[in-house]
């Protein structure tokens, strides 16, 4: 179902603009104000094509795509005219503030989404093979890679997606079945990769990558310059949380399709609990308990499998938040998913997407910054919630039944360094593009996560990131530190949150996620610590899974 949101009255958001702008004469906020109400109604037009793409409607309040395609052109039409006619370097501080952020969310929109790689004219994965292909072609190709195969993988003579596909290697108990759903990723790593020749479709856009970082600033530079930490330290800090897990998992080798089971005891002692139906009534019940109730934002769930669907989960404006008669009206998320299973890992993720959600739901401020700010901290602030689900105190008062703590971290962390040996995996990719990528991933993941190698197998090609955003995993991998970091300082000044805290919404909207895209990452932060970020948040989280109780089952792992 998609909601119907009130119809805009533009006299009123130019009023408004023009309060929250006030001391400024009417000469120089007029034409700032007309930018940034025109640029709400581009944006909703954006939103109503995803919803649109997404394949979960024809028709979006009573319009089709084509209408509201042109209704984008024609929105971006005006803003670029309204702001070309305006000369930052003449109005107060603000005011080139909010033109800035905006010129910040329209280049983000130029790039591939959700939305632009399920357009019906998006590249197929058969295009991969072309070389005639820029290089967001070959990625939007290579996502459909993804949307293709890897929606379908075959599995004991059914199909399965790849996220339930990574959920089951947690689960299943006979190592040759582990093996078989491991071996279901192969057409899949074979389209991206080939045979790891050096101009492999993924080979050859991950060239195209490091060149476009280098011309037009990466994935990785983003990340960087929102925390305003050098990439030698970035790297560094990687490294230092890969090496604590090295050192607190103990030295036994696993295969990689045994990683998810080695970790994955918290997964299969709550399978039971977590039947497929608990899922959103659980999440709507721990976020009512942290202050945030879904139902109330009006957030919008679209978790029914269909062909064709995203490949990943992700959260998405449906529209954004504006004063309506004087009355403010939040922005309302989208939450795009596929939970078949229930389960400890679609548990986390559901979490995570409406960590989201409520972070959209919160922004309110001038329209100019209605929207994301980095994508280091959004990532990072989702994980603040899902990472409680790993919690006993959680698991305790939600599914009435608790795994020890130590068996518990193991399962979250050990999904955190993935994450983290992917970012690592980017970064040296992206500084040595003709590098061969199996080796790299052997290398990282042999070493720090004590996987067998098999430099033959190109399984680090799991991720859609990989493809759709080259350096995109660094806002998981980094954000790790960010997110033990806020829940350690959210913890401090509110008590716990694990098991619910009704003033936690309240007390993250007004510190962190009010300002929508207006704050970098570095600025909350610091304003939230008092003190620049550090890896010791995390790196103490990491050690829990030594614990004094020891690990239940394979303790030698
Ligand atoms: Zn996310």
């Amino acid at each position: 179902m998609i909601t119907q949101p009130t119809k805009l009255r533009p006299g009123t958001i130019l009023l408004l603009v023009g309060l929250l702008v006030g001391g400024m004469n009417t000469a120089t906020a007029s034409p700032v104000a007309e930018a940034e109400a025109i640029f709400l109604d581009f944006l909703d037009a954006d939103s109503a094509v995803g919803v649109i793409d997404s394949g979960v409607v024809a028709q979006y309040r009573g319009r089709d795509r084509a209408a509201w395609e042109a209704e984008l052109r024609d929105r971006h039409v005006a803003l670029m005219e309204r702001l070309a006619a305006i000369d930052p370097a003449t109005l107060p501080s603000e005011d080139a503030a909010a033109i800035a952020a905006m010129r910040v969310t329209l280049a983000d929109h130029a790039d591939p989404s959700a939305a632009v790689e399920s357009a019906p004219e998006a590249p197929k994965c058969r295009d991969a093979s072309r070389r005639d292909l820029d290089y967001a072609e070959l990625r939007a190709a290579l996502v459909g890679c993804y949307r293709e195969l890897g929606n379908n993988l075959q599995f004991e003579n059914g199909t399965v997606d790849r996220g339930t596909a990574l959920q089951l290697l947690h689960d299943i108990e006979e190592p040759a079945r582990r093996k078989a759903l491991f071996d279901a990723f192969r057409p899949l790593w074979l389209a991206l990769n080939g045979q790891n020749e050096s101009d492999s479709p993924y080979r050859r856009m991950i060239r195209m990558a490091a060149a476009d970082g280098a011309a037009n600033g990466s994935e990785l530079d983003a990340a960087g310059r929102a925390i305003g930490v050098p990439k030698a330290e970035i790297e560094q800090w990687l490294v230092q949380i890969l090496d604590a897990w090295r050192q607190a998992s103990g030295p036994g080798m696993v295969e990689p399709w045994d990683y998810r089971y080695s970790i994955g005891e918290a997964n299969r002692l709550l399978a039971a609990q977590i039947p497929r139906d608990a899922l959103v009534p659980v999440n709507e019940r721990f976020y009512r308990d942290l202050g945030a109730d879904l139902i109330q934002l009006g957030v919008v769930y679209d978790l029914t499998e269909r062909p064709d669907k995203s490949p990943l989960a992700y959260t998405d404006f449906l529209a954004r938040g504006r004063y309506v008669n004087g009355e403010w009206r939040p922005s309302v998320a989208r939450v795009v998913g596929r939970y078949p299973l229930g389960g400890l890992f679609s548990l986390n993720e559901l979490v995570h997407e409406n960590g989201h959600a409520v972070h959209i739901s919160a922004i309110r401020n001038r329209p100019a910054f209605t929207d994301w700010p980095d994508s280091l901290f959004t990532e990072a602030f989702a994980d603040v919630p899902s990472w409680s689900v790993y919690e006993p105190a959680w698991q305790w008062r939600y599914l009435g039944t608790e795994v020890n703590e130590p068996t518990s971290l193991r399962a979250l962390h050990g999904n955190v360094v993935l994450d983290v040996a992917w970012s690592l995996f980017e970064i040296r990719m992206l500084r040595d593009p003709v590098g061969d990528p199996n080796a790299v991933w052997t290398e990282i993941t042999s070493h720090y996560l004590h996987i067998v190698p098999h430099p033959d197998v190109p399984w680090w090609a799991m991720r859609v990131q990989l493809a759709s955003r080259p350096g995109y995993m660094l806002n998981y991998g980094l954000g790790a530190v960010l997110t033990a970091e806020i829940r350690e300082k959210t913890s401090e000044s509110l008590g716990p949150f694990d098991a619910g805290n009704a003033a936690w919404y309240a007390w993250v909207s007004e510190h962190l996620l009010a300002y929508g895209s207006e704050r970098d990452t570095r600025s909350l932060m610091q304003a939230l610590l008092g003190r620049p970020l550090s890896p010791d948040a995390v790196l103490t989280q990491i050690q829990r899974i030594k614990g004094s109780k020891g690990i239940k089952g394979d303790a030698t792992l």
